[in-house]
């Protein structure tokens, strides 16, 4: 921001970029859906308002003995304008500058970078957008704002105009009435929105699910207004005002009596999306402790879904009053993205972050909150299937961390986890431990897995070369979170995990013939794994003949309590101390390099070769390799010898 003036009574000073931007786009392509702009400063009202309420809890000052909240909407079809007023916390010179001339809201450049791009410009999303105070441009050629702050004298008020261009003045001035006051001054082509009718049907659609009271004028007939002698009258008349709204908490009215339409624009209001969330769950608890709690599934994930310090939590209201947004201790982490609302009955009105935090009343209300997550993710997976995958796109990651982080209800968040697998081998997650079990054969109780860094090497890794063979599904994890969540569980409806990369393959029974045949592959290759034993030594902890393999000549495998290579691979590059652990070597007997392999002679040549098969399971299973030049250049010995 840049000061034009420096004067303290009155200075005009710049808006912020993204605000100009935002301004741009709202006034010259926002064709449908220009109502958005009542829903939008209705909600600020209604902010300002539990602000208020809220600061006054321990000081009543504050209320100057003007305790009946409540926002009133005028219009004036002559002058152009609507008129919206709170008597809400209001805002000082300070805040007036700092809140309507920048946006500190997240996803505003997400949404900018969006719809910069030409052929959005006139898609709807525009209108969808919640885009806070400045919708008031979308219809005014002109705004002003009077407020004076909660607190503050009727000579430390101010007046904030501007006209959506790039900038903005704001004075002093003297205001008797605490909370702020918005005038729009309607462009020619909006004056239809000075209307009674309309602006009732638009409050009701979009903000009757507020607690708050919205009061218009009680509305003359049109006779009076065309007789002027008559509307003069009824001007110097008392004005009466009604309310149009419902004006009862959304969450305390009964279910069944809700339309979805209202609980989509509640959640707008509590979430600052744009979209439509993908479901919610609305519950009174009676009993020991009570509490109403109202939780919704977002559509999509917040940019900042995987930043520890970004605001994550539940609105606290304790007895219908607005406590503090984000409080964070009704839920775990790894439900973060879940918006809402928990009224409770029981806690005190002067509640704070540090009481929450150490009562075991707020712990046992946790618990039972995070099962109507869990129970209301697991009926929309069942009834829902479309919504549900796109809810384990944009969430499912952070699901995973339950894995560690809740073993209460390992089972239950494990019924919601979708992962691919070898039956589809897709990369689209979207088959469950409940899919695998369908498809099991009879007398198995495994359930195999594999992690990968990406599908492509998930789906092509050594390992499943036997699985491929006999037909026994293996999960493809490809998620970098995967091996740590698999480090955590053990077994799901009572079959154990196993990780096809580690520890000694057990394919239920073999048969008698393949046991007879691995027998005498062992006893004929005897001499071959000394020598690559011998070859090798620094590298393994073993060297042996494979079971596992069809296709390739060697793979790695690792003690089944061994942590994988490419968890490895991630605590070193964070810096991290990995315990050096030595894999096995497993061997294809079968393979025509084993067999070139086995005929040299030449031990120098015999061990190069090794290395090279080493690494090449090394690569195989998305590992680094320790010396890659090395690597390359025995294979272009080998290439060499080839051409020579
Ligand atoms: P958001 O509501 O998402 O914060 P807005 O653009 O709607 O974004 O509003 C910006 C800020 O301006 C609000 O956070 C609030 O601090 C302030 N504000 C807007 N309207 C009012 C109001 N009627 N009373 C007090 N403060 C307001
Ligand atoms: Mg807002």
């Amino acid at each position: 921001m840049n000061a034009a003036s420096s004067s303290p009574a009155k200075e005009t000073l710049g808006f912020q970029t993204e605000v100009k931007q935002l301004l741009h786009l709202m006034i010259h392509s926002l064709y449908g859906n220009k109502e958005v702009f009542l829903r939008e400063l209705i909600s600020n009202a209604s902010d300002a308002v539990d602000k208020l309420r809220f600061e006054a809890l321990s000081n009543a000052d504050l209320l100057e003995g003007d305790s009946e909240l409540k926002i009133q909407i005028e219009f004036d079809k002559d002058a152009k304008t609507i008129t919206l007023r709170d008597n809400g916390i209001g805002m000082n010179r300070d805040e007036i500058i700092k809140n309507l001339g920048t946006i500190a809201r997240s996803g505003t450049a997400e949404f900018l970078a969006a719809m910069s791009s030409e052929q959005k410009k006139d898609s709807n999303l525009i209108g969808q957008f919640g885009m806070g105070f400045y919708s008031a441009f979308i219809v005014a050629e002109k705004v002003e704002v009077r407020s004076r702050r909660a607190g503050l004298s009727p000579q430390e008020a101010v007046l904030w105009t501007s006209a959506g261009e790039g900038d903005f003045s704001v004075e002093n001035i003297e205001r008797a009435q605490r909370g702020t006051e918005i005038t729009l001054f309607l462009r020619d082509e909006d004056v239809g929105f000075a209307n009674g009718f309309r602006l009732r049907g638009i409050i009701s659609r979009y903000s009757d699910h507020l607690s708050l009271p919205i009061e218009m004028r009680k509305e003359h007939s049109e006779l009076d207004h065309d007789d002027e002698e008559e509307a003069e009258k009824a001007k110097q008349q008392p004005l009466e005002y009604e309310t149009v709204n419902t004006a009862k908490a959304l969450w305390l009215r009964s279910r069944s009596e809700i339309k979805d339409e209202e609980y989509d624009e509640f959640y707008k209001h509590i979430s600052h999306d744009y979209q439509e969330p993908l479901t919610h769950s609305h519950n009174r608890v009676e009993g020991k402790l009570e509490y109403t709690s109202l939780l919704f599934v977002p559509g999509h994930a917040p940019f900042d879904l995987y930043n520890r310090e970004a605001p994550k939590g539940l609105k606290l209201y304790v007895q219908r009053v607005f406590i503090m947004d984000d409080a964070e201790q009704f839920l775990p982490l790894y439900l973060r993205f879940i918006k809402g609302v928990v009224d409770s009955n029981d806690l005190p009105l002067n509640v704070s972050r540090e009481i929450l935090q150490n009562s075991p009343a707020i712990e046992s209300m946790k618990g039972a909150l995070t099962k109507r997550v869990l129970d209301m993710l697991e009926k929309l997976a069942g009834n829902e299937k479309e919504k549900y995958q796109k809810f384990w796109n944009e969430f499912g990651q952070v699901l995973k961390e339950g894995a560690g982080e809740d073993y209460a209800n390992r089972e239950k968040i494990c019924k919601l986890f979708r992962f691919s697998t070898t039956h589809t081998n897709n990369v689209e997650q979207d088959q469950s431990f409940d899919d695998y079990i369908s498809r099991m054969k009879e007398g198995e109780n495994k359930i195999y897995y594999s992690t990968s860094e990406n599908f492509s090497a998930a789906s092509k890794s050594p390992h499943l070369e036997v699985f491929k063979k006999r037909g026994i599904e293996v999960i493809l994890w490809h998620d970098r979170i995967d091996e740590w969540m698999m480090g955590n569980l053990f077994e799901y409806q009572g079959k154990s995990f196993v990780d096809i990369a580690k520890g000694d393959l057990d394919l239920g029974k073999l048969s008698e013939e393949e046991q007879k045949e691995l027998e005498e592959a062992k006893k004929e290759n005897e001499d071959l794994v000394g020598r690559i034993k011998t070859a090798l030594a620094e590298k393994v902890e073993d060297v042996r003949v494979s079971a596992r393999l069809v296709e390739s000549p060697a793979c790695l495998v690792l003690g089944v309590r061994d942590m994988g290579f490419q968890m490895r691979q991630m605590l070193k590059q964070a810096g991290q101390a990995v315990p050096e652990v030595k894999p096995i070597f497993e061997f294809n007997p079968d393979h025509q390099l084993i067999h070139f392999l086995d005929k040299e002679t030449d031990e120098d040549r015999f061990k190069e070769f090794c290395f090279m098969l080493f690494d090449q399971a090394m690569l195989a299973e998305g590992g680094a390799i320790d010396d890659p030049a090395g690597y390359v250049s025995r294979i272009n010995k080998i290439l060499m010898d080839v051409i020579a």
